[in-house]
């Protein structure tokens, strides 16, 4: 039995871990590196193992970080069984066709770039939407929350609701072999508990060894209620100007619950019910059908809205805008108008047109609700950039900024705790994490043996 680490050790992205047990190889997710272009070029590498041998792949959620390099698994030659749940399956359809697209992209414009130059190697995505829609034909059998799935004599995997995004589970492994019995949970993605339309983490059981996310291990989140009334307020007063609202957002989940405290907003008579609201991206236009599937993986308040006829993100005057002549028409409005547009940290997508159009607007806002990396435009925003370039033009910042940062869905360092000591685990591999973070998150357990694994490193259970 062998326990072994090919992504997120020591970092936060490209997920990936391995199990070997029972005569099975089993990898948990297989994601994509995020984050600069050192970071991509990690993606083209080998993976350390022989992919043609891998029986399974137990994907906990859509997140490209997880789910990102299943395509390039599957050209290199995997030819076992993706398990995850049906909601998972859907995202990740729709987020790798995405990927795919991006890479297609970068990649035609970067060849153009070799070809003016007359010199340098061609370049080619990392793989193309074909390869995305093959890797779809591995998807295999559905996991449901809490029901065993056998994936081979003396090899057990329970996935486990881990309140992240839609469909995102823990992964409870267990092994026998020559007489050996080990248990193992990955915690996957942890959500934030009490958020909407999500249920809190299933805690785990007691296991031999937990292999846990550390993304925000040395921090504490604000709370929701005092964020939903920041973003009642902003959308409150640019109406009131007269201005536009843009609220750069991820496809996933966020975007899906600003739409719900805006439902709840109108509901409660906080927000006026004329208010005009447009999801501006088609990636986010399918994720939020997806969710309108899978009552299954809502929480109580959710199916008792949609038991009472009213759908979350039902909004009165909710329009989607999937073509690209709807998007532009939106730049002939002149007020009123709730904008959401990805991407979140405004480093691409449509909403880069919604600010060129809205930053020099006094009348205007601009609200951030998510995480931004240094580097980006939405960063440079925050900061209080006096002028931003966008599209060749230096466009001044005039219109009002807010950033609120309670809408996390990650678990912060307390929940990270709580969840980790249902597990009792003796052993514990930290990952997905800062190596600073992991470190101040280790020095919180107790009776255990921590480990921070490198990437390739290999554990005997
Ligand atoms: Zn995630």
């Amino acid at each position: 039995m062998k326990l072994s680490f090919h992504g997120a050790d020591r970092g936060v992205t490209g997920s990936c871990h391995m199990v070997e047990c029972a005569g099975k190889r089993v990898l948990i997710d297989c994601g994509l590196y995020q984050g600069g272009r050192e970071l991509d070029e990690e993606n083209a590498e080998p993976f350390g193992f022989d992919v043609a041998t891998i029986d399974f792949v137990l994907l906990t959620h859509a997140h490209l970080d997880h789910c990102g390099r299943l395509p390039l698994l599957v050209k290199r030659g995997f030819r076992g069984e993706i398990i995850t749940t049906a909601a998972s399956r859907e995202l990740a359809r729709v987020v790798l066709m995405d990927s795919a697209h991006l890479q297609e992209e970068e990649a035609f414009y970067r060849a153009r770039k070799v070809a003016r130059r007359g010199k340098g190697e061609t370049p080619r995505p990392l793989y193309t939407q074909l390869d995305a829609l093959n890797s779809m034909e591995y998807f295999g059998r559905t996991a449901h929350y809490g029901q065993p799935l056998v994936l081979a004599p003396g090899l057990t995997a329970t996935f486990l609701d881990a309140g992240h995004i839609l469909g995102s589970a823990s992964i409870h492994l267990q092994c026998a072999e020559a007489g050996k019995q080990r248990s193992i949970v990955f915690s996957g993605d942890l959500g934030n508990a009490g958020r909407p339309l999500l249920r809190d983490p299933a805690p785990p059981p007691a296991v031999d060894m937990v292999v846990m996310e550390t993304t925000y291990g040395d921090r504490l989140h604000k709370p929701l209620a005092p964020s939903i009334e920041e973003l009642y307020q902003a959308i409150e007063d640019t109406l009131r100007r007269g201005g536009n609202t843009i609220i750069p957002t991820f496809a996933l989940e966020r975007t899906q619950e600003i739409l719900f405290h805006l439902h709840s907003g109108v509901d409660s008579g906080r927000l006026p019910r004329s208010m005009q609201v447009f999801l501006d991206s088609p990636m986010a236009i399918s994720a939020t059908e997806i969710f309108r599937h899978h009552p299954e993986c809502l929480d109580e308040e959710a199916n008792a809205l949609l038991a009472s006829g009213k759908h979350p993100f039902s909004l009165f005057s909710l329009h989607y805008t999937r073509e690209t002549a709807e998007s532009m028409a939106l730049n002939n409005i002149t007020g009123g108008a709730i904008i959401l547009a990805g991407s979140g940290m405004a480093t691409g997508g449509r909403v880069r047109h919604h600010l060129k159009h809205n930053l020099w607007r006094e009348d205007s806002s601009v609200i951030f609700v998510g995480f931004a990396a240094q580097g980006t435009l939405a960063r440079r925003i925050i900061d209080g950039a006096q002028s931003v370039r966008l599209f060749g033009e230096e466009i001044p910042v005039r219109a009002h900024i807010y950033t609120i940062n309670g809408f996390s869905a990650h678990a912060d360092r307390d929940e990270l705790l709580a969840w980790y000591r249902h597990s009792h685990a003796p052993r514990t591999f930290l990952v997905h994490g800062e190596e600073a973070v992991m470190q101040q998150f280790a020095s919180k357990l107790e009776n255990t043996q921590v480990e921070m694994p490198a990437p390739g490193q290999v554990y005997e259970l």
